[in-house]
């Protein structure tokens, strides 16, 4: 995405047009929020939750589960013990050996639907191999960065989030609404967790819901500029496998029909599909967010969606991230064939990965690729479909995010982004709830890649700083405006 600056500078003369746009007002928190949060000691605060970070990432909740059959378990209970520092019960449920939601109630007056604060409780597994330190050390090093698997996806949010409540229940801070703290297990593989809370939806009826899914990186679309990204949506997907049967032969002489070369065949077949790219509109309201901040001929172009479409869109979709985001991908990620050196294998398998944006429906493209595929002997097997989905922009708890996430920090911008891989989120949306995705905190676009990478950690100050900003939203969102009112 740093093409932008590129794409923008080629724009240059539209400054002439003087259609510069203003800067965004700076928001100032209401007062009942600020008064919740000046009774914290943010120093003591952060040394706190430092210290119980790296005891939470030494928990070794990996998924899939090898060496610590316990570890999800373990996890939950970590989070039910700080709750019950603050006298907050909670409930961990073995919906399944070894697997385990765990569910927290802080209650309101109820005169609104309950918020709902979701994370998972387990990790991929780290290859210790490649870490600086060790993937469970917990380690805290001398620029105060906390290690460890987990340390951005996702243990550093279900911390703040469980803090978050703890605050709360602490300062005694009175809600309008129920809130509910939902941690739950295999996110990693196979989303069990959150099936169990889709399926027993009708308990929590949260009408808004934060969860992983977007985060603040420096320098993302322009230097010097942080953006947070706020996932507003989720691609679907339709993973399907690509069959090719045929006789099982001799590798010595090529026959025709052999199911490798039809296997071979078929994909090419799946090459002829036509690509739409359409940006999707939270990009527009991202870019435009981006655009306000920027201001100047930068700006003139990047609010105006007619401009961004007849001028950048072309050079846009030259990244790999606009393109997934702006169109329905597919991907071969594996092939599979019994065959040895001399045997042809009669059956030959390719996994085929497609992401869908939210207004295709999977079982038609899947429909589409069918009638892609002229070669015989091939057939698509479902795996796996799931629609994508969207959440308002224009909604409280949207504005809220966008709000306290840049808070303070003139350098920062705040927008919306639909996600190209999905998260606990998918399987609830359908449900109703309006579910955002993001980490209240930056990191740069290197870190990014550590989450299912190599050298994981999050700052202390980050660390700290998420929590403040984290609890500033659902204080909004779940207290009075007006601070005399319920006291
Ligand atoms: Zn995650």
């Amino acid at each position: 995405m740093r093409t932008l600056l590129t794409v923008v500078s080629l724009f240059a003369p539209l400054g002439l047009l003087g259609c510069v746009p203003k800067a965004p007002a700076a928001f100032v928190a209401p007062d009942h929020v600020r008064a919740v949060r000046d009774q914290i000691d943010w120093d003591e605060a952060g040394e706190k939750a430092s210290a119980q970070m790296a005891d939470y990432l030494r928990i070794e909740s990996v998924n899939p589960i090898t060496s610590n059959p316990t570890g999800q378990r373990d996890a939950a209970q970590f989070l039910a013990d700080i709750l019950a520092e603050d006298g907050i019960r909670s409930d961990i449920i073995e919906y399944r050996p070894g697997h385990v939601n765990l569910i927290a109630t802080l209650p309101g007056s109820g005169e609104q639907a309950p918020l709902c604060l979701l994370s998972h409780l387990d990790v991929v597994p780290g290859d210790a191999e490649h870490w600086d330190n060790p993937p469970y050390s917990g380690t805290v090093d001398d620029e105060g960065r906390i290690w460890g698997r987990g340390a951005l996806d996702m243990k550093s949010l279900g911390l703040m989030e469980a803090l978050t409540m703890s605050y709360l229940a602490r300062l005694n801070v009175p809600l309008n609404r129920d809130i509910i703290l939902l941690a739950v297990s295999d996110e990693e593989v196979d989303n069990t967790g959150a099936r169990w809370v889709a399926d027993n939806w009708d308990d929590f009826g949260c009408s808004h819901l934060i969860n992983e899914g977007g985060i603040g990186v420096e320098d993302a679309l322009f230097d010097g500029q942080a953006a947070y990204f706020i996932s507003v949506g989720e691609k679907g997907t339709a993973w399907v496998d690509i069959v090719a049967t045929g006789e099982p032969s001799h590798g010595s002489t090529p026959l025709p029909d052999q199911s490798p070369d039809r296997l071979i065949s078929a994909l090419s077949d799946l090459e002829r599909r036509k690509v739409r790219y359409r940006i999707p509109e939270p990009m527009y309201e991202l870019l435009d967010a981006v655009g306000r901040h920027q201001r100047g001929l930068t700006g003139a172009v990047l609010t105006r969606p007619f401009w961004v479409r007849t001028l950048a869109k072309g050079k846009l979709l030259r990244e790999p991230a606009v393109r997934a985001t702006a169109s329905n991908t597919c991907n071969v990620t594996g092939l599979l064939g019994a065959g040895s050196h001399n045997t042809v294998s009669g059956r030959s398998v390719a996994h085929y990965d497609c992401r869908l944006q939210p207004e295709t429906e999977p079982e038609a493209f899947v429909d589409e690729l069918r009638d892609l595929i002229r070669t015989e002997g091939v057939h698509i097997e479902e795996v796996g479909l799931v629609q994508g989905s969207w959440s308002p922009i224009d909604d409280p708890l949207y504005e809220a995010i966008a709000n306290y996430v840049t808070e303070d920090q003139p350098d920062a911008v705040a927008g919306p982004v639909l996600s190209v891989g999905f998260t606990d989120s998918i399987l609830l949306r359908p449900l109703g709830v309006h579910a955002y995705g993001i980490a209240p905190i930056r990191i740069t676009q290197d870190e990014a890649f550590s989450m299912h990478g190599h050298n994981e950690y999050i700052r202390e100050d980050d660390l700290r700083d998420g929590l403040y900003r984290l609890l500033s939203i659902v204080t909004d969102q779940a207290t009075t405006t007006d601070p005399q009112a319920e006291r």
